[in-house]
């Protein structure tokens, strides 16, 4: 332990991710923890707004694996249940094609049913894909979850290589994957946007993201009882019952170092606060560009290889009747989900016809509008900020529009006239209030060629007393990862001797 006296561990950023280091750290007595954020609220992209009598939910929607959560209660002998309730959400998910076919995703596939678009034929083309996920799914839990291998060169210490190729199926992408077992043309649409969850594309992810529809139908899909919000609400609830200094509105703009240690963050009123050791929920590239300032040779190889998720459009409407057509969770599919895929993450285009995730909360809780009103919350994911060639004002607009005439199209009728109040959030803004990498809402990308699917290592190479957490490093995006990452990171600081506490 350093000097006999605590450790001071400075958590920067309350997101998800942060607030999950800060409570297992909290867990280990040789450490003081102090929890730094910008925003006024806990949660990073867990956020909300309250509107003309509407709340939204302003970043995420769909929640799975909550036993991630439930963990960081159990640490420090508490249980979630006694401060938020997680709801199942029935179907899963809505999806809805242009030619009118709607096919609803059931929580089993044995509730599935069959229709003149999908026959008991695909169902059990469905079931033999569900048994490869599970391969899939025991591989990932060894190499990601287990023993938290960090590279693809680490995963050799832990699985025999031709296992690795065989289990995590590497010579394929998601799709090649998914059609290699499903011949539905809907249901291939379907199973490939299970890659929304990490806002990448199946045509370039890595076959071992089939893991997600595995997780969703053993894991079942959840929402928390008077909104998604209540989430960061009742972790803050455990982290102010605990011993964490909390500081918001407090944003860090330097660090001070010496040599390869990490002193002190320096804050926007120059304020320095002096730490043993940081763990950072900024995100590892706008860390490294904005906060430690890294020459740009020295990151160049991280930039090429974990460059950002995808960015979303996120268009909140509260509307004054509910529509008939809607589940809590939808998908209004494009005709052409390749080009819209190739349009996010190759062409830097918005699409004409995009892919539409669209959720309407109050199907499961009309506590969260009021009576006899709906909120749409519509989420397609769009290119993150080229800074040489940002999308205009007239082109978020004029993409409003093509969203909006493919809902009204495809069973939202007249759905403009009915619109009462709107808040729109696009990618700048997204950027601005969490300060993500280009306006990434998932972190890292998952790609094939470029890191086979794993993110940044959470320890930095250039620092010894840095750590990240959250959805630029291992294991990724998306609410249960997150949380994962802040347990993880706890164990991997352990096993540095400095870091231990006294030998009971
Ligand atoms: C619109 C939207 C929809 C989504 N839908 C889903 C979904 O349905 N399901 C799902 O699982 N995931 C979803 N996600 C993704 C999910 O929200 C994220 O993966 C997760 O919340 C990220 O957590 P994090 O801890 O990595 O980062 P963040 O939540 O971004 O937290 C980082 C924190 O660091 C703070 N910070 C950054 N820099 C500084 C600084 N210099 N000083 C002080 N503080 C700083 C930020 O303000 C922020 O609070 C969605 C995201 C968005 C935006």
């Amino acid at each position: 332990m350093i000097n006999m006296q605590k450790i001071h561990v400075t958590v920067l950023g309350a997101g998800l991710g942060g607030m999950s280091a800060a409570i297992s750290l909290a867990a280990h007595p040789q450490f003081k923890v102090t929890l730094i954020e910008k925003n006024e609220h806990l949660g990073g992209k867990l956020n909300v707004l309250e509107k003309d009598g509407f709340s939204f939910d302003l970043g995420p929607s769909i929640l799975t694996m909550p036993h991630i959560f439930e963990r960081l209660f159990a640490m420090h002998g508490k249980e979630l249940k006694d401060v938020m309730t997680f709801v199942p959400v029935r179907p899963h998910w809505r999806n809805i094609f242009e030619d009118g076919t709607i096919i609803d995703l059931a929580e089993s596939i044995d509730k599935m049913t069959t229709s003149d678009k999908v026959s008991a034929d695909d169902l059990s083309d469905l079931r033999r894909f569900f048994d490869y996920t599970k391969h899939i799914h025991d591989f990932t839990d060894q190499v990601y979850f287990k023993n938290q291998i960090e590279t693809p060169l680490q995963s050799l210490k832990v699985y025999p290589w031709h296992r690795i190729i065989k289990d995590s199926d590497m010579f394929k992408t998601m799709d090649q994957a998914v059609r290699h077992h499903i011949k539905n043309p809907y249901l291939i649409d379907i199973m490939n946007y299970f890659i929304k969850y990490v806002g990448s594309s199946p045509y370039d992810a890595p076959a071992v993201l089939n893991v997600l529809p595995y997780v969703q139908w053993t894991y079942d899909l959840w929402y928390v009882k008077d909104g998604m919000f209540g989430l960061s609400k009742g972790l803050e609830k455990l982290i102010r019952s605990l011993d964490i200094k909390v500081m918001t509105t407090t944003e860090v703009k330097a660090i001070e170092k010496e040599g390869e240690t990490i002193t002190g963050l320096v804050l926007k009123d120059d304020t320095v606060i002096k730490t043993d050791l940081l763990v950072s929920n900024m995100e590892v590239i706008p860390f490294y560009e904005k906060i430690s300032r890294e020459e740009p040779k020295r990151i160049k190889g991280i930039k090429a290889k974990y460059g950002p998720a995808c960015s979303g459009f996120a268009l909140h409407l509260g509307v004054d009747q509910p529509y008939e057509i809607l589940r809590h969770h939808n998908f209004f599919f494009s005709n052409d989900s390749k080009q819209n895929f190739d349009n996010i993450f190759h062409n830097h285009r918005l699409s004409k016809d995009p892919t539409i995730y669209l959720v309407a909360p109050m199907k499961t809780d009309p506590s969260q509008g009021p009576k006899g009103t709906e909120i749409i919350k519509i989420l397609p994911h769009i290119p993150v900020i080229d800074k040489d060639h940002p999308f205009t004002d007239e082109a978020y607009h004029t993409y409003r529009e093509h969203v909006l005439d493919k809902l009204e199209r495809m069973g939202l009728h007249d759905l403009r006239k009915h619109i009462v109040t709107e808040e729109l959030w696009v990618p700048e803004t997204i950027e601005e209030m969490y300060y993500s990498n280009q306006g990434s809402i998932y972190g890292v990308i998952s790609d094939k060629q470029k890191n086979l699917g794993f993110k940044t290592p959470k320890k930095s190479p250039f620092y010894q007393n840095l750590y990240f957490v959250g959805g630029s490093v291992n294991p990724g995006g998306g609410m249960p990862m997150v949380v994962l990452s802040g347990q993880q990171v706890v164990e991997q600081i352990l096993r540095d001797k400095r870091f231990q506490g006294p030998k009971s």
